[in-house]
């Protein structure tokens, strides 16, 4: 343990300047544009501080945060 992947800041993906973007399958997309809300299908973890990406996930809990 103790082995959180971070970026070069040194924020793992719990940091608040770390976000959770969802990203979305083509159906995904369908229901974005016809002005829904559906549920990604991974997400991923992004410093917006240096816009490094530090991990991505499918876990159903982690889509949660997206
Ligand atoms: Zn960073």
């Amino acid at each position: 343990m103790g082995d959180e992947p971070k970026c070069r800041c040194g924020y793992d993906k719990h940091h608040p300047m770390v976000s959770a973007e969802p990203k979305y399958d083509a159906k995904g997309w369908f229901w974005l544009i016809m002005g829904a809300t559906p549920d990604p299908v991974r997400v991923v973890f992004k410093c917006r501080r240096c816009d490094q990406v530090i991990d991505e996930s499918d876990d159903p809990e982690e889509l949660k945060r997206a």
